[in-house]
């Protein structure tokens, strides 16, 4: 399983000479199992993607995390949906008020958008998940609401050897005054426990996440707590903050470390990276 990283930052893409190491492009990630190709999320890192496109693809699965902008800006931007022989799955999550379909027009079409989602020549087709597992080729996938707001899923992917987690907007922290709590009650547990590769929401200080808990994201302290409930083997942080330099990452990152080493691999997820799992 090969993961190809084209996208790191939250919120807002941050482009700028400071940020050129870790990247200023928001959510997205490419995953290659054989002839199967995943797309995880659809933030501006998609364009070049699209750009950089692997010759002989005739299938695409783009799994959305969530419909918040900076994991669908990019959509729109993704050249091979111009293509009416490309054959495309758009999987996302449930919401008890309206259709995944609609919800994603309401940014895919006029005035925002020019061209309807419906109306591009790759005619993709939607579809709607919640806790359930499925299979794409050979990878066998599961997703479950994880705590962020709004309909929220983050995705366990396995090879049969490996397994890759995906949970870019996470606040497993919420609602706890002593978090880590019990395992089995935290969100996102059952999709992270044990997984090679946990990508990870990192987006905060402690001092910044006091202002805004329930805004659906993390401290880097308290990702670190939740990589050592889950027993990970490696972890990224991800959906860095738009305001922090690849100067200040660096630093956070050691400052969140303190004097001790996890007992699991940590760095900062970059744009450009590549990571072969087995
Ligand atoms: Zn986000
Ligand atoms: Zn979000």
């Amino acid at each position: 399983m090969d993961i190809t990283i084209w996208g790191t930052r939250g919120s807002l893409p941050a482009p700028s000479p400071e940020n050129n190491f870790f990247g200023g492009n928001t959510s997205c990630v490419q995953v290659t199992e054989g002839d199967t190709l995943l797309i995880l999320d659809a933030g501006s890192g998609i364009r070049r993607l699209g750009d950089n496109f692997p010759a002989g693809v005739s299938r695409i699965d783009i799994l959305l995390t969530h419909l918040h902008m900076d994991h669908i800006m990019g959509l729109g931007f993704f050249l091979p949906l111009y293509n009416p022989r490309m054959e495309v799955n758009i999987w996302g999550p449930t919401s008890t008020k309206e259709p995944l379909l609609n919800r994603l027009q309401r940014y895919l079409s006029p005035p925002l958008f020019p061209i309807r989602l419906q109306d591009l020549p790759c005619r993709p087709n939607i579809i709607e998940i919640n806790h359930s597992t499925f299979s794409i080729g050979n990878l066998a996938i599961q997703s479950a609401y994880v705590c962020h707001p709004g309909p929220t899923i983050g995705y366990r992917i396995e090879n049969g050897h490996s397994v890759l987690t995906y949970m870019p907007d996470h606040e497993p922290a919420l609602g706890s005054a002593h978090f880590p709590d019990e395992p089995e009650w935290t969100s996102g547990y059952a999709l992270a426990r044990n997984a090679d590769l946990l990508l990870h929401d990192a987006q905060y200080t402690s001092e910044e996440y006091e202002p805004r808990v329930g805004w659906g994201h993390s401290s880097m302290v308290d990702a670190l707590k939740f990589g050592a409930m889950t027993a990970v083997k490696k972890m990224l942080f991800f959906h860095h903050d738009p305001s922090h330099s690849d100067s200040y990452l660096r630093h956070l990152l050691n400052k969140a470390l303190g004097d001790k080493q996890p007992p699991f691999d940590v760095d900062i997820a970059a744009e450009g990276d590549v990571f072969t799992l087995p």
